[in-house]
């Protein structure tokens, strides 16, 4: 059999981590990204550095690979769009561009009777004073947030008033759900009522961060089924193909609800590969291909802590661990504040 080629948009850790799932697959990998210094080159097979709006460089790009998938949601859709005419991009286009956008996320979430928190679109400056009884709440970016980029706490009008924000840019304004706890479900969809679901993950942030997960979630039944049947759902209305991350809220009334999806491998889900016999990364991998589905099974239960900016130095230097540990490097160059650089599993 000839040896598959599979092409990754995107060169950050998710990148290297679905490269090194497809090395053990026989598969080969190019990244394409817009970073020079992507960490991804290290783990892939084959790199190449473009913007995601240069059309030469991306045709160079699709004439190497038989099938792309992306490792972030911020691509443009016309980018996207353009490749699926040549070879078969996964998760589709359309996914991407409905999930990049915080306000067409949301209503179609609503739309299949699944809850998220309260929201409105803010398009200009008066619609927030009959928003009142939002506050507090958060002021969002429609498009282009991560890691709590784009996001502003507004307790009262004269918070939004002080911001001066440009509003053609798109905002949304959401309800502080007062928060007891959040998980992540990942789940990885094969086709037609054949999917790969991971148990619920336990999440905490630090400055709208990801720090730290764990399974298994402290939740209650009601809780742990709902989010997976929800998950599901998500995955089944969109005819998903891939790993996709459904992200939640937990009230201090034990509601759940659904704060947003991601459509690729997340970071909530590092601890699946060591903790479950096949990884996100691997079952995402598996699925884009067309490659078997292999039963899921959890090995262990985990936690994971992301070390972030500077965290990560005393593990480059000196590096103690259990045998039940295991540490990540991202191997990215430049140690930036706030900036993923690797993470630790244990087994526990
Ligand atoms: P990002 O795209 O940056 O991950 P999120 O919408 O997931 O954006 O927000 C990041 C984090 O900020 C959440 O995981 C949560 O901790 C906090 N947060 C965001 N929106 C709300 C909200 N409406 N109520 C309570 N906490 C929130
Ligand atoms: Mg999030």
């Amino acid at each position: 059999m000839s040896v598959l080629n599979l092409g990754i948009i995107g060169g950050g850790q998710l990148g290297s981590m679905l490269s090194s799932a497809a090395k053990r697959l026989n598969i080969k990998t190019i990244v394409y990204s817009d970073d020079n210094f992507s960490p991804a080159q290290n783990f892939c097979d084959k790199f190449i550095f473009g913007s995601y709006g240069d059309k030469e460089k991306i045709l160079e790009f699709v004439k190497e690979v038989d099938i792309i998938t992306y490792e972030f949601e911020n691509i443009p859709f016309e980018t996207l769009n353009e490749i699926n005419k040549f070879k078969s991009v996964l998760p589709k286009p359309s996914i991407n561009r409905l999930i990049q956008h915080r306000l067409a996320e949301k209503d179609f979430i609503n739309n299949i009777n699944i809850r998220t928190t309260r929201y409105a679109s803010i398009e200009k400056k008066s619609d927030m004073e009959t928003l009142k009884d939002f506050f507090p709440g958060i002021l969002k970016t429609t498009t282009m947030g991560y890691d709590g980029k784009g996001q502003y706490p507004i307790n009262n009008l004269n918070d939004f008033k002080k911001l001066n924000l440009n509003l053609t840019d798109g905002y949304i304004l959401e309800k502080l759900v007062k928060l007891k706890k959040e998980i992540s479900v990942i789940i990885t969809r094969f086709g037609k009522n054949d999917y790969s679901i991971y148990e619920p993950i336990e999440n905490t942030h630090e400055n709208q961060i990801l720090k730290h997960s764990k399974i298994p979630a402290d939740i209650n039944d009601n809780i742990f089924k709902q989010s997976k049947e929800w998950s599901i759902t998500i995955a089944d209305e969109l005819k998903y193909i891939g790993t996709l991350c459904v992200e939640f809220f937990i009230d201090r009334n034990d509601n759940l609800y659904v704060n947003e999806i991601a459509p690729r491998v997340h970071n909530s889900g590092h601890l699946t590969i060591n903790a479950y016999n096949v990884s996100q990364f691997e079952n995402h991998v598996r699925a884009v291909c067309s490659l078997e589905k292999i039963p899921l099974k959890k090995l262990s239960n985990a936690k994971m802590v992301n070390l972030i900016g500077k965290e990560i130095e005393p593990y480059r230097k000196n590096l103690e661990l259990n045998k039940n540990q295991f540490f990540f490097d991202y191997q990215k160059k430049e140690v930036k504040e706030k900036r993923k650089m690797g993470h630790i599993t244990t087994l526990i």
